[in-house]
């Protein structure tokens, strides 16, 4: 296992790391790391199985290890990976999870939770009592920002503060933010999950997860459980997500600057009731962005007016913005997330659509998003 520190790119500002770290760098070497197909290795090196790891996920690693300042492990999904986080906890482990989150981690912690492997509890992580109150007596936190879907932002050094009082793990999911904009284990974070398959990959045509910790034996542990549940990613999603590491800046750059423009100009839309995007100097998780990121990113989420059916209608009428859900691809993405029961009765708003904002012209993109709003104003 490379250590991060001897990678000859780790001293490089991230835009020059994300180009050049993860390379082969002997002379005669391929410039791009291969695509490595092999299950099994010949006997007396590394490894002899492909659970065991693969040279293609290990430049992976690299480049997603040196960005966020810890141990890269790569599983085979964002799901996957968080899976393996809880699994890698002692058996009753009490973890207090952000009430605001993504479903499917909600899924995973309840599921965990009813076969007696965990004792979850939600909280408001929003809110700096009612997460230090979670945090004495849990083992492990576990929280997003900015939030999916309502794009909030919480306070990582203070989540970190009150988790550490309590000897309690702190796990942020970088997702959204990733780390261009945001470094929770430089702000006290223990573990940073992220759904690879999102902006690090960046084209929507992979599943891909990774755990980046502070503590190369939590790192080492999380490889044990990868080689042992067999939750390893395919070499040929590492070599992709690899692949969209390398313009990961540029289109992060564009496509944010794109989502600061329609932001300001959904705000002053008639069929727009409310806009969320930590860009926006009158949004709550403006000034806390500020601080803690480099960058407001790229998804942000509004309110129509009207009822779910508007709302409803604007997705059906988008015809450059795609109508799907995930988010983080060059192309931009529209889906009203109150149609999951489990965002439904997390709070999301009815009329709530997030927008993720890909790299495609700003003047189209609003173009297509006023025309369909106007659209689902009309009378049926
Ligand atoms: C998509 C997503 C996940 C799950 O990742 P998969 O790669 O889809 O398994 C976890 N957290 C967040 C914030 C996500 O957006």
């Amino acid at each position: 296992m490379a250590e991060a520190h001897e990678d000859p790119a780790a001293g490089l500002r991230p835009e020059s790391l994300l180009v050049a770290a993860g390379r082969p760098a002997r002379a005669g070497d391929p410039v791009n790391q291969p695509l490595a197909l092999s299950s099994i290795y010949r006997a007396g090196g590394e490894r002899s199985y492909g659970r065991e790891g693969n040279e293609t996920w290990a430049a992976f690693e690299r480049v997603v290890g040196l960005l966020e300042g810890g141990e890269c492990v790569a599983f085979a999904s964002g799901m996957a990976a968080a899976a393996a986080l809880l699994e890698a906890l002692p058996a009753g482990a009490r973890v207090a999870v952000s009430g605001v989150a993504y479903h499917g981690v909600h899924e995973l912690v309840r599921d965990r939770d009813a076969a007696g492997r965990i004792s979850a509890r939600l909280v408001d992580a929003r809110d700096a009592r009612a997460l230090a109150e979670a945090c004495a007596g849990a083992d492990a936190v576990w929280l997003e920002s900015p939030t999916n879907p309502l794009i909030e932002v919480v306070d990582i050094a203070a989540a970190a503060e009150a988790a550490h009082a309590a000897d309690a793990l702190l796990v942020v999911d970088n997702t959204f933010a990733t780390p261009l904009r945001q470094r929770p284990l430089a702000l006290g974070a223990d573990v940073v999950l992220h759904s690879a398959s999102k902006f690090l990959g960046g084209h929507s045509d992979l599943l891909l997860g990774a755990l980046v910790a502070r503590d190369p034996e939590l790192a080492e542990r999380l490889r044990h459980r990868r080689a042992t549940d067999g939750s390893v990613p395919g070499a040929l999603e590492a070599f992709l997500a690899l692949r969209g590491l390398r313009t990961l800046a540029v289109r992060l750059d564009r496509a944010e600057r794109t989502a600061g423009e329609l932001a300001r100009r959904l705000a002053a839309h008639p069929a727009v009731a409310r806009v969320r995007y930590p860009g926006l100097a009158d949004d709550p998780g403006h000034e806390l962005a500020a601080r803690q990121m480099s960058g407001p990113g790229a998804l942000l989420a509004f309110e129509t007016v009207g009822d779910a059916a508007t709302a409803e209608r604007v997705c059906e009428a988008v015809e450059l913005v795609t109508h799907a859900t995930s988010l983080g691809g060059v192309e931009s993405l529209i889906e009203r997330r109150a149609r999951y029961p489990g965002d439904a009765a997390a709070g999301t708003p009815p009329t709530l659509l997030r927008l993720s904002v890909g790299i495609e012209d700003p003047g189209d993109l609003w173009r297509d998003l006023d025309r369909a709003l106007r659209l689902a104003l009309e009378p049926a």
